[in-house]
């Protein structure tokens, strides 16, 4: 199945998690959190044919590491997947806001610029926010929403203008996150774990746990577990072939196959 939103650098045995994963079969979108994590964190992926890593520059560590910018910007030709990236309005952060708000001004206008990105965002407590920015930078790739958290009127937007959606276990177990989800379009939903960041039972939670997000939906949708299943996948396949911009047709042709 599939992981689109974790953090493999981030566990204490990474080459041991992704091994993991790979033996299971797991597609994975692999997130960074800073642009020096990059080389390390494509190590990981090196004879595995169905992780891919994503670059970014996480909203809470933007006032550290703004000055890593121009390394983006000389990483970002190497993959098509940009993440973790975002705003993040809780009060802890908003003090950085400015900084937040430079950063992913910067990195849309860079994914504008190339095209055909597939884009990982967080958007806690700025989800307006956040689809302002995109909406500024309408040619910047394809968008998904990470385990959103903003109202049922922000969803509706964010519909929309065409965004995407990876939910969790984790966002799945608040009514909340279950509320969203029932409103969220299934052909547009990829399944995340957010590990080890998300916690179950108190520790992290592991990449193929994402899977059972699978139940989840199948109870929240009122769809048979296999045909979840299905759409997931078909979904992730969808997403290989089309790297369109928001509300508008595809500015670029890339790969048919499922490529995460
Ligand atoms: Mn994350």
């Amino acid at each position: 199945m599939i992981d689109f939103h974790c953090h493999l650098d981030l566990y204490p045995d990474p080459h041991a998690v992704a091994r993991a994963c790979d033996e299971r079969g797991l597609y994975i979108l692999s997130v960074t959190t800073t642009p020096s994590a990059w080389s390390g964190t494509e190590a990981l992926t090196h004879g595995k044919t169905r992780i891919r890593t994503a670059l970014g520059l996480h909203p809470q560590l933007a006032h550290q590491r703004k000055g890593e910018l121009p390394l983006f910007e000389k990483l970002v030709s190497e993959t098509r997947y940009v993440g973790e990236i975002g705003l993040d309005g809780a009060p802890e952060f908003k003090q950085h806001w400015a900084d937040q708000l430079f950063v992913l001004r910067r990195v849309l206008k860079i994914c504008e610029e190339l095209g055909g990105r597939i884009l990982s965002l967080h958007s806690r407590r700025a989800a307006g926010a956040v689809l302002d920015e995109l909406t500024a930078t309408p040619n910047v790739g394809m968008p998904i929403l990470h385990w959103f958290s903003g109202s049922s009127r922000d969803l509706a937007r964010a519909i929309d203008m065409g965004c995407w959606f990876s939910v969790g276990p984790a966002m799945l177990r608040g009514e909340k996150g279950r509320q969203l989800v029932r409103q969220m379009p299934k052909d547009r939903v990829l399944t995340e774990s957010d590990g080890p960041f998300a916690q179950v039972s108190g520790r992290s939670m592991w990449p193929w746990e994402a899977r059972d997000a699978v139940a989840e939906l199948s109870a929240i949708w009122n769809v048979g577990h296999d045909a979840i299943e299905r759409q997931i996948l078909s979904n992730l396949a969808t997403l290989g072939e089309c790297g369109s911009r928001i509300g508008g047709p595809t500015s670029i042709r890339l790969r048919a196959e499922p490529s995460v």
